[in-house]
């Protein structure tokens, strides 16, 4: 005899929808880890600790709201994945443009709307809500965007999740001011700010991590830039060291310094 208990224990217990492939989803974002470049990062992810904590245990809302913002390259969505993974939620799902290319407004929709119904099933869960301004196909030109996704995005990030359900929401963002013009700030009650690597100290934390430069390389590297002012986001600046990387060695150094200030990222 199958009673309405057991169905909710199945709920709550069994069904795990996706959860394999979403962690996959996951892994791959974060293939290249997350460089302890500075105090930033871990102040990101010590709050991303305590907004998980919040959403497991806390007694008030059911339902947590955190914004990642920044400039471009700066790690956003690299940040969410790691905070989505950390929780070790039974339910992570990321709901990103990447994976909505050539779909109709409708179709978006249907397939976020399809992410936080998913969520819900599950007792605990964390949705990524990744590049909020591309998922609206917004454009400074125009400017224009999806109405109908700005408005399920509207109605999902405000709506609370079934009882004894619970749902943190990280949603990234490159443009806060866009969100801000689209009214949807306000369902981000909380925000955490991604910045780009700002000293020669936060440059060098890279360096020393990415396995590339001797440490004679790095210490010269270090009498160029000290005193100096960095500003590069770690996306930018790891596809920098990249292509240094197929750099002949002699050439190696003078190339990525000339790079990094051709950036805009070494002043
Ligand atoms: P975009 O503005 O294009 O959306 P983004 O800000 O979302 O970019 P990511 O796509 O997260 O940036 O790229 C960051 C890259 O840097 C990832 O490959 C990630 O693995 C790597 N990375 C290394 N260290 C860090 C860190 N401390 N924080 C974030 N990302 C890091
Ligand atoms: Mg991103």
């Amino acid at each position: 005899l199958v009673c309405k208990n057991d169905f909710i224990h199945a709920l709550d217990n069994d069904v795990k929808p996706a959860f394999g492939a979403s962690a996959e989803a996951l892994d791959y974002i974060l293939e290249r880890g997350i460089i302890n470049w500075g105090k930033p990062v871990a102040e990101i992810l010590s709050a991303g600790d305590v907004y998980i904590q919040e959403t497991r245990d806390g007694e008030g809302s059911n339902l947590v709201s955190v914004l990642l913002e920044g400039p471009p390259h700066s790690g956003k969505t690299a940040l969410a994945a790691q905070i989505a993974k950390n929780s070790g939620f039974p339910f992570v799902k990321i709901c990103t443009p990447e994976d909505m290319v050539g779909f109709t407004e409708s179709s978006k929709s249907l397939s976020i709307r399809k992410v936080f119904d998913d969520a819900y099933r599950s007792q605990l869960s964390c949705i990524v809500v990744d590049n909020i301004e591309r998922l609206l196909d917004y454009g400074p030109i125009g400017p224009r965007y999806s109405n109908l996704t700005l408005q399920t995005l509207l109605v999902l990030l405000q709506k609370k999740p079934p009882p004894r359900r619970k749902l943190l929401i990280l949603g990234t963002t490159g443009s806060r001011q866009v969100l801000e013009d689209m009214g949807m700030l306000s369902a981000f009650p909380k925000k955490l700010h991604v910045p780009n690597l700002s000293s020669p100290d936060h440059l060098l934390s890279v360096l020393e991590e990415v396995d590339l430069f001797s440490k004679e390389e790095i210490s010269y590297i270090h009498s160029k830039t000290k005193g100096k002012r960095i500003f590069i986001g770690i996306k930018q600046l790891l596809s920098l060291i990249d292509t240094a990387r197929q750099i002949e060695p002699r050439y190696r150094i003078p190339k990525f310094l000339s790079a990094l200030e051709e950036e805009g990222g070494l002043e």
